[in-house]
C-alpha cells in the first residue's frame, strides 16, 4: 500500500510534543520540514549534546534540551535520529525509562527494531518513518514542493492510534507528498544490509578484478580509471535505469553495447550468485549474526589507527591494484 497526503491528517499531531534525538543529516532536514508544514515551532524540541549540533538547531529557532531525560519525559513523539549504533545505549538508558507509557517512537531505519535492541515498554507506540534519501536531499525537495520515497509502518500499536500518528508524522516531514510505501522493519533492514553486505560487495569486487585482468592486458590506468567510473558513466547509467527502466535504459547504448550486454547477461550462471545472495540474506542478515559480530566490534570502531577493525578494512582494500593505479592517477592530475 501507498500512503499520500490524503491519507494523513495533523490533527493527529495537535498538541503533541515531538522531540528529536539528533540535529544531524536526518534530523536537521525532518525537523525544518516538520516546522514548515505548520507544527508549531514550540511543539518541537532538539534534544542534543551541547556542540556544533546543538548550536545548528538554535541558531535555526529551536528549543533545544540537553538533558536527553527531561526531553524523554515531555515527549509524545520522539524521533530517533542518533546514528544506529548509538540508539540502543542513549534510547535505552535516557529515554525509555522516562518516556510517558502512550509516547511514539519513530525509528528511520529499522535495524535496532527487527533486532530487538530497544526496550520499549508494551503501551508505546513504535513506528518506523524511513526515508529513502539523504537528509540534505529529504530537505531540498521539500523546498522544492516535492516529495521523497519513505517506508512506513507500524511495529507496536500500544495506543491503538499507531497509524494515524505515523501517517501524520510521515505527510509533516513531506513524505506522502509522492507516497509512502507501507513496509516493515524486517523488510527495510533485509533490503539494506543485503544490498550493503551481497549486492555492493560483488559490484567492488568486480570492478576490482576487471581493473586487474584489463590492467594485465595493457591498459593503463588513466584510460581504465575514466572508462569505468571516473567519466560517470556508470551514474549515467543508473540516472537512467531509474528513469527509463533497468533494461530499457539499454536503448541509449550503441547497438554493440546492447547486444553485448544483454548476450553476456544471458550466458551468466545465476545459480551460484544466487545461492551466495541467500546465503547472506538468511545465514548473515536475517538470522542476526552479521548484528551479533558487529556489535562485538562496535566499540573498536571508535579507536585509532590499526586497532580500528574498519581502518584495517580500508588498508586492504588501498593495497588492490584498482585503488593504487586510481591513486596514482589522482596524484599525476593534481587531486587529492
Ligand atoms: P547522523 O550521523 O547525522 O547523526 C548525528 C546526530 O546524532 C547528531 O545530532 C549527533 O549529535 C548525534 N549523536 C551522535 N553520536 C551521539 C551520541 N553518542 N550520543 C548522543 N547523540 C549522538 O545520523 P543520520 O541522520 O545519518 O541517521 C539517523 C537515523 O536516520 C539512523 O537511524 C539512520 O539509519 C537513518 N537514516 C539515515 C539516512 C542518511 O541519509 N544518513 C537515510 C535514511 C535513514 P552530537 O554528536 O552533537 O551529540
Amino acid at each position: 500500500k501507498i500512503y499520500y497526503d490524503s491519507d494523513a491528517d495533523l490533527k493527529h499531531l495537535k498538541d503533541k510534543t515531538i522531540v528529536f534525538l539528533g540535529f544531524g543529516n536526518q534530523g536537521a532536514a525532518q525537523a525544518q520540514n516538520l516546522r514548515d508544514s505548520g507544527i508549531p515551532n514550540d511543539q518541537i524540541i532538539i534534544a542534543n549534546r551541547k556542540d556544533d549540533y546543538a548550536a545548528d538547531a538554535k541558531s535555526k529557532g529551536f528549543t533545544v534540551e540537553h538533558d536527553f531525560s527531561k526531553a524523554a519525559e515531555v515527549a509524545d513523539v520522539v524521533f530517533l535520529l542518533v546514528p544506529d549504533q548509538v540508539q540502543p545505549r542513549v534510547f535505552n538508558e535516557s529515554f525509555s525509562p522516562k518516556l510517558k507509557s502512550s509516547a511514539t517512537v519513530v525509528v528511520a531505519s529499522g535495524y535496532n527494531v527487527f533486532y530487538k535492541l530497544l526496550d520499549f515498554k508494551p503501551t508505546l507506540d513504535v513506528v518506523m518513518v524511513a526515508p529513502r534519501m539523504i537528509g540534505s536531499s529529504v530537505r531540498s525537495l521539500y523546498v522544492k514542493g516535492k516529495g521523497f520515497p519513505c517506508f512506513v509502518s507500524v511495529e507496536q500499536d500500544g495506543t491503538g492510534s499507531a497509524l494515524p500518528i505515523a501517517l501524520a508524522l510521515s505527510r509533516a516531514i513531506g513524505a506522502t507528498k509522492t507516497g509512502a510505501i507501507s513496509s516493515s522493519v524486517r523488510e527495510e533492514t533485509a533490503m539494506d544490509l543485503f544490498a550493503e553486505q551481497a549486492l555492493w560487495p560483488n559490484i567492488i569486487a568486480l570492478f576490482r578484478e576487471a581493473y586487474s585482468v584489463l590492467k594485465e592486458a595493457g591498459c593503463t590506468d588513466e584510460a581504465l580509471v575514466y572508462e569505468m567510473w571516473m567519466s560517470k558513466e556508470p551514474a549515467e547509467i543508473f540516472q537512467a535505469a531509474a528513469e527509463d527502466g533497468f533494461i530499457r535504459q539499454l536503448k541509449h547504448h550503441s547497438i554493440v553495447s546492447q547486444y553485448g550486454q544483454l548476450s553476456g547477461a544471458s550466458k551468466i550462471d545465476g545459480t551460484p550468485i544466487r545461492a551466495h545472495f541467500k546465503d547472506i540474506l538468511h545465514n548473515q542478515v536475517l538470522n542476526g549474526k552479521f548484528q551479533r559480530e558487529f556489535t562485538k566490534i562496535e566499540a573498536d570502531l571508535e579507536k585509532e589507527g590499526d586497532a580500528n577493525p574498519l581502518n584495517r578494512l580500508y588498508t586492504l582494500s588501498e593495497e588492490s591494484e584498482l585503488a593504487q593505479g586510481e591513486q596514482r592517477v589522482r596524484a599525476r592530475l593534481g587531486l587529492s
